[in-house]
């Protein structure tokens, strides 16, 4: 079982914008999720935690491992999906995934062609892998870069926004991979898509502008969450009332009318009715109704 401990973690980039403010969260073996608006952060705790640039203060340590401050050690059981995972023109997938072994050491040709072979069965495209990865859709680079990121026993996968541009068959088998791989390691995964946090991760944060605003099981997020999430179905013009009057979460088209829900401690009243929570509605709570120190 390996624990993935951050502690503290800042970082301003030179034009000001403060990424991280101080993010502490402690993570063991399993599928976690990192959810969070564009901008909120992700991708640069992501890229910290990959060791591809540095913090300005804080400590993060894999085990006994000491990320910020011995790279080296961490790179050798790290394996890092980007979030598009790029592909050298015309190369099969089994020369690509042997080229990824040769740079992560593995130098026994032998060795890398048995290595090679399991991982592409491990993500179901043995039977490709003499073909173009150029030509394969979405889903299978996002295979492949699941393949590289297993080379050499990694104890954490960090995967960045992985289903951006998948279909939803591509994305199903994406992730069923990731979560049969998710069982021996630590998988961190960032994404601003709150139904494949759901389907995927026992544990979660939300991030937002820099912060840790909640961390813990989906489950337990929508409970707190039960009897003070509510709906209505308005006109158009109506929803800039709404706004100004209630605590508007989210807003979305149903049937080509507007859809509100609002938070709420007790019924609202004027039509409103109460509905069952979703992840969705903690998101949007999380990260919308923070600034006006709502606690639920
Ligand atoms: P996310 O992955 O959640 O979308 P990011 O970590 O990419 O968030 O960005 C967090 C904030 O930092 C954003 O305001 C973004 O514009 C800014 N940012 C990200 N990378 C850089 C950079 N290299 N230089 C300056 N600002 C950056």
């Amino acid at each position: 079982m390996a624990t993935l401990s951050i502690k503290n973690l800042s970082k301003t980039y030179p034009n000001g914008v403060k990424a991280l403010n101080n993010v502490s969260i402690e993570i063991e073996n399993g599928m976690f999720g990192l959810l969070g608006p564009n901008g909120a952060g992700k991708s640069s705790l992501m890229r910290t935690l990959s060791t591809l640039q540095e913090a300005d203060s804080g400590s993060a340590f894999l085990d006994d491992i000491d990320i910020l401050n011995d790279p080296t050690e961490l790179r050798k059981v790290l394996g890092y999906l980007p979030q598009e995972f790029g592909v050298y023109s015309k190369i099969t997938a089994e020369q690509l995934l042997d080229h990824m072994c040769v740079l992560k050491g593995i130098s026994n040709r032998k060795e890398r062609k048995e290595l090679v072979g399991y991982l592409l069965q491990k993500v179901n495209l043995y039977e490709k892998k003499n073909k173009s990865v150029k030509g394969f859709s979405g889903g299978m680079k996002q295979r492949v870069g699941i393949a590289q990121a297993l080379i050499g026993s990694p104890k954490l996968i960090i995967v960045d926004e992985p289903t951006a541009g998948l279909d939803p068959g591509e994305r199903n088998r994406f992730h069923n991979l990731l979560a049969d791989v998710g069982k021996e390691v630590i998988i961190l995964l960032s994404t601003h898509i709150v139904d494949d946090v759901h389907e995927l991760c026992s544990k979660f944060a939300v991030m937002n502008e820099g912060e840790i605003v909640y961390h813990g099981t989906p489950t337990d997020a929508i409970s707190e969450l039960k009897g003070k999430v509510w709906q209505k179905s308005i006109e158009r013009e109506d929803l800039a009332q709404h706004q100004e009057n209630h605590q508007v979460i989210s807003d979305k088209m149903i049937a080509g009318k507007p859809v509100i829900h609002a938070f709420a401690e007790s019924d609202p009243s004027n039509g409103f009715h109460l509905v069952e929570p979703s992840l969705e509605d903690v998101f949007f709570v999380k990260t919308k109704l923070n600034q006006v120190a709502v606690t639920v």
